[in-house]
């Protein structure tokens, strides 16, 4: 254990390297925001690293062997075969790639005042009033009745418009700005102003005739196709260099894809590795790890007890034993202290920008409720691989007795019977829309995660 940063081992060449690495994050954080186009941009990644969709895999695969399932186009799962057999246990990274923000509801549009707004409902834990007057963009999919698929992408390119909640102007503010900050935004608050313009001879809400008008002409999709529809709403724009020193990024989403990116550039990277590499990415760890794309979807084991009936151990025997032979990082970020707002950490046990990866061995809230507790047995081993790779390391609780808390997808593997700590980068500002995070870290991150590939036992 050191207070040292990670900036003080990682100078020159390793520097540089070190800010190629985060440039690269950087890049494919802004255009990553939502579960669906992460995964399209994992499963590009993949193919030009040499995997293979599970469909095209023929008889058992073979050490080295570079294999990706896909879920609904929300969820990837991608393996490289190790030199020992499946049943003998892998060595998983996971990491959600879900984020905060507000999905358009099934009925959005309506027109009130001359304005057309688009009506949504909030997903995950906000602070509202933070996601009101500034720009956002619109990104998902409408689903026809024939079956076509319609990509929806509006505010992120150049020359695009942008959306926005608007806010009660302080000069009028005075009743609101005594409201606890709770309530001085509220759920019901969070729609779009997306339209002023009125159709030419319509009587009825010509503004939203309008805005039908337009998404007919740019999309082919009627106002009835909202109801198959899932556009999130999310902050528009580049993440970005942040501090004067350009020594962290700010961006949206970091909240899981900062661990997401580290970890998929860990298992693509991994060439024959001992035991089996794997990296779940999943949807939905922000309500709860619901539904068939979160990790308490059956997909993961799915994907292994095909891999395994490949090789010819399809027996749920062999399902139990690879299972709980397996040894997992459950990668998710942690609370950065912030230095305005020491009272809720105790500095002892809290996570600092640029001190390196963080393990909490238990999370939860209230006593450690709702915590996969890693065993002292396995955080050994997990500081003997760290210390072996020269990999700088700190560990942490999110905030101090009682201040509150969290989970992850650590429990749900765990009640697979295999061995799981949480591993992640920590970050300021969580579940705002622009989170902060340490390059250092980041860098330090995807050094941990290949560690770990290589050589956890
Ligand atoms: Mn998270
Ligand atoms: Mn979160």
């Amino acid at each position: 254990m050191t207070k040292k940063t990670v900036w003080e081992k990682t100078n020159g060449e390793e520097r540089k390297k070190l800010f190629a690495f985060a440039e690269d994050y950087r890049r494919f954080l802004s255009v990553s925001k939502t579960e669906r186009t992460l995964t399209a941009n994992s499963i590009r990644m993949a193919e030009e690293a040499g995997f293979v969709p599970a469909d095209s895999l023929k008889g058992a695969p073979k050490p080295g062997d570079r294999i990706y399932f896909v879920n609904r186009g929300k969820n990837i799962c991608l393996y490289v075969i190790g030199k020992k057999p499946l049943t003998e246990g892998m060595n998983i990274l996971g990491a959600h790639i879900d984020s905060p923000r507000s999905d358009l509801k099934q009925v959005p549009l309506y027109e009130k005042d001359g304005l057309a707004l688009l009506d949504t409902h909030y997903y995950g834990g906000i602070k509202k009033y933070q996601w009101v007057a500034r720009p956002m963009a619109m990104i998902g999919v409408v689903c026809l009745k024939d079956g076509s698929v319609i990509d929806i992408n509006i505010g992120d390119h150049e020359g695009d418009p942008v959306v926005a909640y608007s806010d009660l102007l302080i000069h009028l503010a005075a009743e609101q700005m005594k409201k606890s900050g709770s309530e001085v935004v509220e759920g019901e608050q969070l729609d779009l102003l997306v339209g002023s313009i009125p159709a030419e001879g319509e009587e009825k809400e010509p503004v939203k005739k309008y805005i039908l008008n337009l998404l007919k002409e740019k999309y082919g999709m009627e106002e009835d196709d909202f109801l198959s529809a899932e556009i999130e709403i999310v902050p528009a724009g580049e993440a970005r260099n942040y501090g004067l020193d350009s020594s962290m990024i700010m961006g949206y989403g970091q909240d899981d894809k900062i661990c997401a990116y580290a970890s998929l550039r860990a298992i693509l990277e991994m060439e024959v590795p001992e035991r089996t590499s794997c990296c779940i990415l999943v949807d939905k760890e922000e309500i709860g790890s619901v539904g068939n794309t979160g990790m308490q979807s059956r997909f993961f084991e799915n994907t292994l007890i095909r891999l395994l009936d490949l090789c010819g151990q399809w027996s749920l025997r062999q399902v139990n034993e690879a299972l709980t032979n397996s040894r997992m990082l459950s990668s998710d970020v942690s609370a950065a202290f912030d230095p305005l707002y020491p009272s809720v950490m105790d500095p002892k046990n809290a996570a600092f920008l640029g001190r390196g990866i963080c393990f909490n061995k238990y999370t939860g809230a209230r006593g450690k409720s709702g915590s996969s507790d890693a065993s002292a047995e396995y955080v050994a081993k997990i500081r003997r691989v760290m210390d072996d790779n020269d990999v700088m390391f700190q560990t942490c609780e999110i905030g101090k007795v009682d201040a509150g808390g969290g989970g992850t997808i650590a429990y749900i593997l765990a009640d697979m019977n295999m061995d799981v700590i949480d591993a992640g980068i920590c970050v300021l500002n969580m579940h705002a829309p622009y989170e902060i995070s340490s390059k250092a870290d980041l860098y330090e991150g995807w050094k941990a995660y290949t560690a770990f590939l290589k050589d956890m036992d």
